[in-house]
């Protein structure tokens, strides 16, 4: 899950990393009540899950709160790469000497914890990696060992920061950061730029802030941070039923029981010259509620051409699949085409109770590559 700017300072300040003050509004007016709170000229900042916000004007400084009305007019409702922008976070305008990137993430290859740290912040770090590779530190850490205090000064130097008072206040940055990534199990904490203000004050002015979905019932003041409403709505429908849903990029909508059947099916797909659109799984249940639930979530989808449905059947009974898959069709309208594919345990019972009903649009294939096969002709 993604976390909004706002919310990431938030977390930041809990780990004791200095962020400026601010406000969220959600109107002009708001955002001029918020700009007279902070006093002084404020930063008006569109709150959207994606970056390069600044290049498309949804970062502006306003010298007083009715400047920041005006701005706060002009960015709301701004599309930024397909963000609509619905809130906006003023801050307390900060001065800029200098600007430097710090981020800690995964390098999964390495198996450990990567912090990397730059004079060349402001910028998209992907461009710092690809024009300048020497400008960019990078330091892993070991994840029995944990973080050790010189770990932060051997970051500080590699990345060339030689002001003794900015390597102390980075320093503790680092360390901080550390700690915030573990104890809030995210993925990726980036602060693109941490300034140093005229008076040599080191602060995070923006936040990028990934944390691990998988870990947040651990968290239920982080998960309380989803945002509903910058989903869209089949990935709403999923959360709120429980299905596992992923969305991709092609015409194919796969349901299968099983990460690894699904991950295969989505490979014949590809073997076949077709392309999935999103995929289920429907673990190793695959009663009617579930098979109900998951295909109203693959319909809403509407990418989505054919359906597969591939089940291996271990605990999973086909013959229960098949009276979710008539289930489903009695209760919402699909349109598109349905392929099936049953193996396993009461394969032939399955078979036999589609045979029976034989919805119109159904078809039953003998093995996943006949159906892998049938669902992309018919996608087409
Ligand atoms: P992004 O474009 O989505 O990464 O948004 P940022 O929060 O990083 O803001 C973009 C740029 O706006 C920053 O790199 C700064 O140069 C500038 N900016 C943001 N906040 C302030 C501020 O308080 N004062 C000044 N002078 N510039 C700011
Ligand atoms: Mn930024």
């Amino acid at each position: 899950m993604d976390l909004y700017e706002y919310q990431g300072k938030e977390l930041f300040r809990r780990f004791g990393i200095p962020v400026s003050e601010g406000r969220l509004a959600t109107t002009p007016p708001e955002a001029r009540a918020a700009a007279e709170e902070i006093g002084g000229p404020v930063v008006v900042k569109a709150q959207v899950l994606t970056g390069g916000r600044g290049k498309a004007g949804g970062v502006k400084l306003a010298d007083d709160p009715g400047d920041a009305e005006q701005k706060a007019e002009g960015i709301l409702g701004l599309d930024i790469n397909g963000h609509v922008v619905r809130k906006l976070w003023i801050e307390s305008a900060s001065e800029i000497a200098k600007e430097y990137y710090l981020s800690i993430t995964f390098d999964r290859g390495a198996k450990r914890v990567l912090f990397m740290l730059t004079t060349e912040g402001g910028v998209e770090i992907e461009e710092v990696a690809a024009t300048k590779p020497e400008a960019l530190a990078r330091l892993h850490v070991d994840p029995l060992e944990g973080f050790q205090p010189y770990q932060a000064r051997r970051l500080i130097y590699g990345a060339g920061i030689a002001d003794p008072e900015e390597q102390k206040q980075i320093a503790k940055i680092v360390e901080q950061l550390y700690r915030c990534f573990v104890e809030t199990d995210a993925m990726l904490c980036e602060i693109n730029p941490l300034i140093v203000t005229p008076e040599g004050e080191v602060r995070a002015l923006d936040s990028k802030f990934t944390v691990d979905d998988n870990a947040l019932y651990k968290h239920p003041d982080v998960e309380e941070m989803r945002d509903p409403e910058a989903y869209p709505p089949e990935e709403r429908a999923a959360r709120e039923k429980g299905v596992t849903y992923v969305k991709l990029d092609g015409e194919v909508g796969i349901l299968g029981n099983g990460a690894g059947l699904v991950m295969s099916t989505l490979d014949v797909i590809a073997l076949v010259g077709g392309r999935p659109a999103n995929f289920c799984d429907l673990g190793g249940g695959g009663d009617a509620q579930g098979v109900v639930d998951a295909l109203e979530v693959i319909t809403a989808d509407s990418q989505v051409r054919s359906i597969l449905f591939n089940i291996f059947a271990g605990i999973t009974r086909c013959d229960v699949v098949a009276q979710g898959i008539l289930e489903a069709l009695s209760q919402i309208k699909i349109e598109q085409p349905i392929v099936v594919r049953f193996d396993g345990t009461n394969a032939e019972e399955g078979r036999q109770i589609l045979a029976d009903a034989a919805p119109p649009n159904l078809h039953v294939e003998p093995t996943m590559l006949d159906a892998a096969r049938r669902a992309v002709e018919l996608a087409a």
